[in-house]
């Protein structure tokens, strides 16, 4: 028996031994047991606080990757942790067979914080988008009473790992081997208006884009993007859906990334910050979209229960009062400038993008092992796409943290020039 949250070995009785558990054999049992679908770091976290977290070595992290830009508050933030305790010492779990007091708090939250009116709890970011596609196709079905089901999405876009998700995913490397792919998508260029206008017709339901691509390499589209794909959705009828899975909740420095652009989407979904680790999605839409949804159309076992939504309370009242979107824009500011620097100096750093705290600089060589020698030196970073590095910390890092990372990143770097 073995204490599965520090990697401890444990002795008769599965009482604890206080010895380490060899690494060695976890990665060994790791590799027998799992399927191989991960290729993981060979590095296993044990604990984390704030913006470090450790291994079963004993290393020391600093953490510029959020697991994913999930953990927003970073790790074991008091009031997440309050919150999981009374959330888990109260009522877990009753399906959504009855009302639960969170869910409903937190329907009203988000609500009363975007342009939405209704929402719709998940537990992914897949399941997210994958309720926000059946809602198009059921609303432009009722509302046309046509065959309009098509779903317009953009090259080197991430939208999930679901069939239907994977395929509005504009990356053939996610579709190898799982076809046939749902049918009813199409992809364009990213931030090409004219691509977008000449692919909508009375077939399109919905386009599906996120504000800022995250996985596929941290693009940012021009400022006239967004507002233009607002005016031909409501010149053909079809719906405006972003993925603010990656960017909302305040990374990018404003609560929502499409605040940015002055617009409002038609359907938003949300998900990995949501509850700072907890998995939960979120699709929110105006009544009028929603409407269709009706009793028995969709659902879940899990969705919204009693103990996630608490927590995710906890976390978006904690963004709200702490001012944590501001806090993204500021630090951003100086985390970009920062790279920035690093760039100028660096021949090997292409470009420099993002907005907030989610971050990207473009190398003229494969991240990955730029990645690989951040981590060995201390640093957690992403990469996307193949040859972009990706910094998206917990949004409550600050300049000094900043500093620190770009230290490594640049000695990084430094190394492989
Ligand atoms: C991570 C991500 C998803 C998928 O979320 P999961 O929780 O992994 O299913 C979808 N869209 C975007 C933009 C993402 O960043």
């Amino acid at each position: 028996m073995e204490d599965l949250r520090a990697g401890r070995a444990s002795g008769p009785g599965g009482a604890p031994t206080g010895k380490a558990m060899d690494t060695r054999t976890l990665f060994e049992w790791s590799a027998a047991y799992h399927m191989p679908n991960f290729s993981r770091a060979p590095i296993c976290l044990v604990r984390g606080d704030g913006l470090r977290v450790w291994d079963t070595e004993g290393r020391e992290y600093l953490d510029f990757g959020a697991g994913l830009a999930v953990t927003a508050l970073g790790h074991c933030h008091p009031r997440v942790t309050g919150a999981i305790r009374e959330a888990s010492a109260t009522l877990l779990h009753v399906s959504n067979l009855y009302h639960n007091v969170p869910q409903i708090h937190l329907a009203k939250l988000l609500c009363e914080h975007s342009f939405a009116e209704q929402a719709y709890f998940s537990n992914s970011g897949a399941e997210a988008n994958e309720t926000a596609l059946k809602l198009a196709r059921k609303y432009a079905r009722e509302r046309f009473a046509t065959d309009r089901y098509e779903i317009i999405a953009t090259h080197d876009s991430f939208h999930g790992r679901t069939l239907a998700t994977v395929t509005a995913t504009g990356q053939p490397k996610y579709h190898h081997g799982f076809e046939p792919l749902v049918p009813g998508f199409k992809h364009v260029p990213y931030n090409d208006l004219r691509a977008m206008e000449r692919a909508v017709d009375n077939r399109t339901a919905a386009i599906l884009v996120e504000p800022i691509q995250g996985e596929g390499g941290v693009h940012v589209p021009d400022d006239d993007y967004l507002p233009g794909l607002r005016k031909l959705c409501d010149a053909s009828g079809a719906l405006l859906i972003l993925d603010e899975i990656q960017t909302g909740l305040g990374r990018t420095g404003r609560l929502w990334a499409h605040q940015h652009a002055g617009i409002e989407p038609d359907i938003m979904t949300v998900a990995k910050a949501l509850a700072n680790g907890l998995p939960i999605g979120a699709t929110l839409a105006r009544r009028d979209v929603a409407s269709v949804l009706t009793p028995g159309t969709h659902g879940s076992t899990f969705g919204g229960n009693p103990f996630v939504t608490a927590v995710a309370i906890a976390c978006v009242t904690t963004l709200l009062d702490e001012k944590i979107p501001e806090r993204a824009a500021r630090v951003g500011r100086h985390l970009a400038e920062g790279l920035r620097r690093i760039a100028a100096a660096r021949p090997v750093v292409r470009a420099v993008r993002g907005r907030g705290l989610l971050l990207g600089a473009e190398l003229s060589r494969p991240a990955a092992p730029i990645v690989d020698a951040c981590r060995e030196q201390g640093l957690l970073i992403l990469s996307a796409g193949d040859k972009v590095v990706r910094l998206a910390p917990p949004l409550v890092v600050d300049e000094r943290l900043c500093d620190q990372a770009l230290a490594i990143l640049d000695g990084a770097l430094a190394k492989a020039a």
